[in-house]
């Protein structure tokens, strides 16, 4: 605007046109003065650097970035972890009443891409029940078994009527072409912030999941700020499988977005000991 306003010629008579001109050339060079000179240069105290995965932003620094987020600093109950010697016990059944929705919204979030699933979806465990919310993606996975992270990890998140969070992690690992996410892998959101709807199809998450549903149980927190806890976390043993195009279409959009593991401190880590469903 600058330019174009600042460069109309002026007349050296007394057109009332002319004149006019005259006016917004003044008007223009005060403003410019005025405003110009700030551009630029916002305090540093006054920008607030968005938690992420990179050096300056990433899991070491969460806490430092927001009061908020203490517990991903402090928190003894936190997660990921690594799955290694977890008890076998007779873990109580998850029943998954997943609906089959036409409406897919899915958002790249700047962390993930996440997929925002319609009400009336829920599982149900130990007497609670709990609402599917959405699901998303981590690359490579944050729980590791024994060490070994696998390609991929998506996270299904539930939330019960008090509030209550579970979270269903399943492990991906390179293989087959897995037609079951072509409704979302045909078109990820490229742009932080950028929501793409698909109605076109008839989905239903509980095709997601592998076939046997056994399951690692601990209690821990959100994997991300502000890494609240008393989140319960049902981690599948068997992985399912992506190939090797489809990984890395999701990793060119978002790489590297897994939180390290967490100390175990104490808690309890069981693998249900029950014959696969
Ligand atoms: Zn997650």
């Amino acid at each position: 605007m600058e330019g174009l306003i600042c460069h109309l010629p002026i007349g050296r008579d007394s057109n009332p046109l002319h004149i006019l001109q005259t006016f917004i050339l003044t008007m223009c060079v005060l403003m410019c003065t005025a405003s110009c000179g700030k551009t630029g240069s916002v305090p540093s105290h006054t920008k607030k650097t968005e938690w992420g995965y990179e050096v300056e932003n990433g899991p070491d620094v969460w806490a430092q970035l927001n009061p908020k987020y203490t517990l991903c600093a402090n928190g003894k109950y936190q997660s990921p972890i690594d799955i290694v010697n977890p008890t076998p016990v007779k873990l109580p059944s998850i029943t998954y009443a997943y609906n089959s929705t036409t409406d897919l919204n899915i958002q790249n979030t700047g962390h993930t891409i996440q997929v925002a699933y319609p009400e009336g979806s829920w599982i149900e465990v130990d007497g609670a029940r709990y609402q599917l919310l959405q699901f998303h993606f981590h690359a490579p996975s944050e729980h590791t078994v024994g060490g070994q992270p696998f390609d991929m990890e998506m996270h299904l998140v539930h939330e019960s009527e008090e509030g209550n969070l579970a979270v269903v992690g399943v492990f991906i690992e390179s293989g087959r072409e897995n037609a079951d996410f072509t409704p979302i892998w045909d078109q990820l959101p490229s742009v932080p912030g950028e929501s793409l709807h698909n109605e076109s199809v008839s989905f239903n998450a509980i095709d997601l999941l592998p076939g046997p549903r056994s399951i690692y149980h601990y209690d821990g927190s959100l994997t991300t700020p502000p890494c609240s806890e008393g989140v319960k976390w049902f981690v599948l043993t068997t992985p399912i499988e992506m190939s090797e195009a489809q990984i890395a279409a999701f990793k060119a959009i978002i790489p590297d977005n897994n939180r390290p593991v967490q100390p175990l401190n104490g808690r309890k880590l069981f693998v249900d000991s029950t014959e696969n469903e």
